[in-house]
């Protein structure tokens, strides 16, 4: 395998690619900033159109890695890797241990996880070659989603206590996108809280399951953002905010787990003028990755995990703090909260 350094990239601390001719493996692997730790972040097995577009993602995925990983108060930096290819078909055993050696070659400075393309019996494949996996197959946590779901829960409870200025769910009317692994756990916290839901999904037998164990009103895809309601909470896909449902949401607050809610910043900025908070994606989904944590530690402890997961909803607060005394849209707020967490580190 023939590793190579890519010359310096501002503000990254490494970038590597290994090519294997053996295996097929052609991956590279971001060290944005590991002032507070190793690298933590999944690795992606994706058809790139060419290097450069492979290189952008691992890039800006990397950079993403640490904010999401000093928000979550980890001790972990920020890190990503991809792999270039189709999962369908480039995925095997060598190839998969081929870039367990690639991040060997490391020696602890990049802990690989799961991301689009892999999955927790890859990681465990890759464990035969390094110690440096994190969310095996067998890893003793289990699927991260109910941690997810504790998480954004308290997400809502602190989005609830700062917009409506109550602590109290009971009555709160939520329209919930997607009902699969996380948003079904989430769901259930509501439902228990006496909360009012409204739910979508593509799969029927979701929103059948949502109807008769929460009683839940399920809705048409396209409906969930004209509801007159409390609260929309994402749990499906990506830019679900964007030009077309910002002017339709009734919602006060836009809180849950989906990735990269906003199509673009703008909208954020968007948010804030038509008076809705936002719940910072990264910020409030952040539980799966904090369970994790305590699962790579050692032998894992649910309770640590959990008390650990239900703290997004101080650091939401103090992200919604800084928001109102700067007068920032609260996913600026957000980045800014991290910053002084990783760099803090790096001038101690
Ligand atoms: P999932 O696939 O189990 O659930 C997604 C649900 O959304 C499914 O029920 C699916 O049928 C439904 N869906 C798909 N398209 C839809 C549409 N157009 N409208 C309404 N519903 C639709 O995934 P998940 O693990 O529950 O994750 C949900 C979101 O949270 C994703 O954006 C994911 O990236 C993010 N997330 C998940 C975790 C985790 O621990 N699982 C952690 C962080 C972030």
């Amino acid at each position: 395998m023939k590793i190579t350094e890519f010359a310096p990239i501002a503000d990254y601390e490494r970038v590597l690619r290994a090519d294997d001719p053996d295996t097929g493996l052609t991956a590279i692997i971001a060290l944005h900033d590991t002032s507070r730790g190793p690298a933590l972040g999944g690795c992606r097995i994706w058809p790139y159109a060419d290097e450069e577009a492979a290189l952008n993602d691992v890039l800006r995925l990397s950079r993403g890695m640490t904010y999401k990983n000093a928000l979550a108060e980890l001790p972990f930096g920020g890190g990503k890797s991809v792999i270039i290819g189709d999962s369908a078909t480039v995925k095997s055993d060598t190839l998969l241990r081929a870039m367990g050696r690639f991040v060997q070659a490391l020696d602890g400075r990049y802990i690989i996880a799961e991301d689009v393309g892999t999955c927790p019996a890859d990681m465990s494949v890759m464990r035969q070659e390094t110690p440096f996996v994190a969310g095996l197959e067998d890893g003793g946590s289990g699927d991260p989603s109910p941690a997810t779901a504790w998480g954004a829960f308290r997400g809502i409870q602190a989005s609830v206590r700062e917009r409506l200025g109550r602590d109290d769910l009971k009555g709160l009317k939520v329209a919930l996108q997607g009902i699969g692994n996380v948003g079904w756990h989430l769901a259930r916290h509501l439902s228990d809280s006496g909360a009012v839901l409204w739910v979508t999904d593509v799969e029927d037998k979701r929103l059948d399951r949502a109807r008769r164990r929460l009683g839940a009103t399920p809705v048409a895809i396209n409906a969930i953002y004209d509801l007159d309601v409390d609260l929309f909470a994402p749990c499906a896909l990506g830019a679900v905010i964007n030009d077309d449902t910002i002017g339709r949401l009734k919602a006060k607050i836009v809180a849950g787990s989906a990735n990269n809610q906003l199509a673009e910043d703008r909208h954020g900025s968007l948010l804030k003028e038509k008076g809705i908070l936002y719940a910072p994606d990264y910020a409030i989904n952040a539980g799966g990755v904090i369970n994790i944590y305590y699962e790579y530690c050692g032998a894992y402890d649910r309770d640590a995990a959990y008390a650990h997961v239900g703290r997004i909803h101080d650091t939401l607060t103090t992200i919604y703090g800084r928001a109102r005394g700067r007068n920032l849209p609260t996913h600026i707020a957000a980045d800014r909260v991290a910053e002084d967490r990783f760099r803090v580190k790096e001038a101690a």
